[in-house]
């Protein structure tokens, strides 16, 4: 829907921010056209000449490959793009370019709760379930872009529904803050167990843990089954990455304490680790909504 944009010092320092609308029409095809004038629409705003402009960086909601090439974005209707090479061509800067989640990682490790760490993984709780490895440093983009789908990780055989990826039984189906509704209203669905959950019309996630902090014994339950499944895949991206850290954002991530606490007790049982010292500590992550633009500059 937007297409969120900061300027940046050279140090990395966040100068200012707006946004622009994103226009879908005609498959995507005005996109980076408008970012391309929006950047230099800043630039004409603030006196700032083309020649000191290091370069571009951009976070797409879509698997991109180590040479700035979008394989399939279908929020935007694109097919394969070189955006890399095409923002190039339109803004006259060197450009990268990154998936959203793997750029707002960068952010998180660059800047924000990961700032000490050279290997974080950052796991975004929001409508679906995004996430970001980056390690020493780098971020982990796979072979054609598509590394750090974590959200699409199997944790259920016996899923009836349909992931939004086609598959049955997703993380992002139990863990994102439209899973976490779903989940919670089948449980209420199977269960007659009072709860202050069915007094409230199309409840989100926040009201499950509103009532679950308010001792409400079936919320409770269903933060409960949330930790529990987000937990054990945390525990197995943690097997194979072995992070310093791993960092939670996204709206869900709200709830703090009451997300990290039985989180780190889950990941600490289903973890290797040689010592009690080499288990990840889980916090919550700092930069907010910046994220991307922070991890993409
Ligand atoms: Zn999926």
């Amino acid at each position: 829907t937007t297409i969120k944009m900061g300027l940046f010092g050279a140090g990395g320092e966040l100068v200012e921010k707006w946004e622009i609308p994103t226009d879908t029409t005609n498959d995507g095809a005005n996109i980076l056209k408008d970012i391309s004038e929006a950047v230099h629409a800043k630039l004409d705003e603030k006196a700032i000449d083309a020649s000191r402009v290091e370069g571009i960086g951009i976070g797409i909601p879509g698997p991109v490959n180590s040479q700035g090439v979008v394989n399939h974005c279908v929020n935007l209707g694109w097919g394969v793009v070189p955006v890399a090479r095409d923002l190039e061509k339109l803004s006259g800067f060197p450009v990268m370019a990154g998936n959203d989640a793997n750029v707002a990682a960068m952010g998180e490790a660059f800047i924000g709760a990961g700032k000490d760490a050279e290997s974080t993984v950052m796991i975004t709780l929001g409508t679906g379930v995004g996430a970001g490895i980056v390690i020493d440093g780098k971020i982990l983009a796979g072979h054609n872009g598509a590394a750090g789908e974590c959200g699409h990780i199997h944790v259920n055989d016996d899923e009836t529904e349909a992931c939004g990826c086609g598959n049955h039984g997703c993380l992002e189906q139990y863990a994102s803050a439209t899973g976490i509704v779903r989940m919670a209203n089948r449980m209420l669905a199977d269960s007659d167990e009072a709860s202050s959950l069915r007094d409230i019309d199309e409840f989100t996630s926040k009201d499950v843990f509103d009532a679950a902090k308010n001792g409400d014994e079936f919320a409770k339950k269903v933060v409960h089954e949330v930790c529990e499944i987000l937990g054990k895949a945390i525990a197995k991206i943690c097997n194979v990455v072995n992070p310093e850290m791993v960092v939670i954002g996204g709206g869900v991530s709200n709830a703090g304490d009451r997300l990290t606490q039985p989180l780190t007790q889950k990941v600490k049982k289903n973890t290797f680790s040689a010592d009690e010292i080499g288990i990840p500590p889980i916090l919550t992550a700092r930069c907010g909504d910046d994220a991307g633009i922070i991890g993409a500059a």
